[in-house]
């Protein structure tokens, strides 16, 4: 992908005026050993629409999940403003299994099960937040709709959907742009930018660095280490960049604007 201009989407925020969402101090994660998180620390404030770039290994998927607590760390700390229910998660798309029958507005209310309680039966209010939370994310078309016939755009939107109607105030994606069409990137993008401002922080990890660079307020680079946190423009530099992919980055320049490309499959040895 190419990089030719660089201009955020919006002003930045104003980290002073909030207080944390997401703080993360000294984390290392290690699976039979490896490091796949090596030492990070960084706070996503409230209110933040932040991206985490790294190549593939680079420990992104690691970092949301210890984030959610999904997985044990080793050391470090992870601290949120609310509890953990307040963290919406939307998984990568191979790691959900959407062929049980059930409808998008079945599967958004499935999400409430722990506020609403197991046993009892859902109220006219609790399909009301459902119905209210798919409006949200453009989906109201679609509520009684099988999961299964849904486009992974589509799906990303409902899993969205399921953490608006368990009150989510944090939304983290991981890699929810991958195998998604152009129209249906713009689509989720646009949906997340609506969160945004209506006060959702939003932390993503994503292989799209025009998406990074040109919509989000911070951009977060990790390979196992924390490379780099800060604004598209503080981290759009070809040290940070050349850190990051190694010989898998191409940049040149022309008078001053810079253009990047990962191939993220052409080089066997970086
Ligand atoms: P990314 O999301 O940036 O591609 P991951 O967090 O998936 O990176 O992986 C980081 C590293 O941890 C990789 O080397 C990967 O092979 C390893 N890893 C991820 N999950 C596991 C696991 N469950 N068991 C062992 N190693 C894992």
């Amino acid at each position: 992908m190419t990089l030719t201009t660089l201009i955020p989407a919006r002003p930045v925020t104003n980290h002073n005026a909030h207080p944390a969402a997401i703080d993360v101090r000294n984390l290392t994660v290690r699976y039979n050993g490896d490091a796949a998180i090596d030492d990070v620390t960084f706070r996503v404030m409230a209110g933040d629409k932040v991206a985490i770039i790294g190549p593939n290994g680079a420990g992104k998927s690691t970092l949301i999940k210890a984030i959610l607590g999904l997985l044990r760390y080793q050391s470090g700390q992870i601290t949120v403003a609310g509890d953990l229910a307040t963290l919406g998660y939307v998984p990568q798309h191979e790691d959900v299994n959407w062929n049980f029958p059930v409808t998008v507005r079945d599967v958004v209310m499935m999400g409430s099960a722990r506020q609403i309680g197991w046993l009892r039966r859902p109220s006219r209010a609790d399909w009301q937040r459902v119905d209210s939370a798919l409006e949200r994310v453009d989906m109201t078309a679609y509520g009684r709709r099988q999961v299964g016939e849904l486009s992974g755009g589509q799906r990303r939107r409902v899993f969205i959907a399921r953490a608006l109607a368990q009150n989510a105030d944090t939304l983290l994606l991981d890699e929810p742009f991958s195998g998604v069409d152009v129209r249906a990137q713009a689509d989720l993008m646009n949906v997340l930018d609506r969160l945004n401002s209506d006060g959702l922080t939003i932390l993503l990890s994503t292989h799209d660095l025009d998406l990074a660079f040109h919509r989000f307020d911070r951009v977060l680079a990790l390979r196992q280490r924390l490379i780099a946190l800060g604004t598209p423009q503080e981290v759009y530099q070809t040290d940070i960049l050349a850190q990051l992919y190694g010989k898998r980055l191409v940049a040149w320049h022309e008078g001053e604007t810079v253009s990047v490309f990962v191939d993220e499959h052409g080089c066997a040895d970086c």
